[in-house]
């Protein structure tokens, strides 16, 4: 190897083409979808950080074979997003942000995405292609290269002896992701909602992790009257809280000024917004923050 193959990327992400290989509906409001490489070079250094590693994933419009993306000239990335920005909207690739919910071998040796999709009501470009996707469907992302990225917001402190999740079902990939990576023991409160009771996943952890259900159809309570209502016994927690923005500001809300948590330690993401598409919300101010 070359010292420059064995150099970090100055940019830890790069443009990657794949295609479908298969779909498989998980409940109701969640359809996975497993992607391999649409190019001979695969996913070929495609290397995710796990936890909640997002990626920004490039669909085509209806009727088009592939997304419509500019060519990445001398590695320029940023050159390539201008140059996406600059192209009409009906013709450019519709850019959604997505997590990573598994990067794997499969069993004769591709390698293999998963990305799972909430479908909702309002139906977006994103939830459109989802729900229709079927194998050789194309797509690209601008995804991690190196594992310690910052697409990678859980950032679990040595000292925490108590972690707290809150996730919608836009947020239950990552959720299961970071319960996955949590070391053994780990003391976890979750609270995980989705719209539907066939939407709970059966999660996998070595944590010691007691998860609440809040389930839309059956009146569960608003997210932050749930944790508002738990007793947590730690004295130096983290947080993570993802999902519809309205809710993660409520949250971070309660926990900074209500529970007295230090702000740094609760990682907070407003994964979508009530009313606005991922375009508009891009344009709008984060208002998460404000007030606490
Ligand atoms: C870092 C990050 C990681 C994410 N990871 C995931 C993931 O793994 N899986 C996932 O499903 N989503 C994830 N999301 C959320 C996803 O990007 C948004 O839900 C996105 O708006 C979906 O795009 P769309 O084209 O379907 O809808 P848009 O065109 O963006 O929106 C159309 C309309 O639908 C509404 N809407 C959007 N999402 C929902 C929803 N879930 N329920 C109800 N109404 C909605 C909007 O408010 C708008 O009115 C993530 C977001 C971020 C920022």
């Amino acid at each position: 190897m070359t010292t420059a193959e064995t150099a970090t990327p100055a940019v830890p992400f790069a443009f990657f083409a794949l295609k479908v290989a298969r779909t498989r509906r998980l409940g109701p409001s969640l359809v996975r979808v497993t992607f391999t490489g649409a190019t001979d070079e695969g996913l070929e250094g495609f290397a995710s950080g796990g936890r909640d590693q997002s990626l920004s994933l490039f669909l085509p419009h209806p009727g088009q074979p592939e997304p419509v993306m500019p060519p990445v000239v001398d590695g320029d990335l940023y050159g390539a997003l201008g140059a996406w920005r600059a192209m009409p909207e009906d013709v450019r690739a519709v850019m959604r942000s997505y997590t990573v919910r598994e990067q794997r071998r499969a069993g004769d040796g591709t390698a293999e995405v998963d990305i799972d999709f909430a479908l909702h009501e309002d139906g977006g470009p994103a939830c459109r292609w989802a729900a229709q996707a079927g194998p050789g469907d194309r797509v690209a992302v601008l995804g991690p290269v190196v594992a310690d990225n910052t697409g990678v917001r859980f950032r679990l402190p040595e000292d925490a002896d108590e972690v707290l999740i809150w996730g919608d079902e836009t947020a239950l990939p990552a959720a299961s992701a970071i319960l996955e990576s949590l070391p053994a023991g780990t003391r976890a409160r979750v609270w995980l909602e989705v719209p539907y009771a066939a939407d709970r996943l059966e999660l996998e952890t070595r944590a010691d992790a007691t998860v609440t259900w809040l389930v839309r159809e059956e009146g569960a309570p608003a997210a932050v009257d749930a944790v508002r209502a738990a007793e947590l016994s730690g004295t130096a927690p983290y947080a993570w809280i993802a999902g519809e923005a309205g809710s993660v500001k409520a949250l971070r809300r309660h926990l900074v000024n209500e529970r007295g948590i230090d702000r740094r330690r609760v990682t907070f993401v407003g994964y979508w917004r009530k009313g606005l598409s991922e375009d508009a919300l891009r344009e709008v101010p984060d208002t998460t923050e404000d007030e606490s």
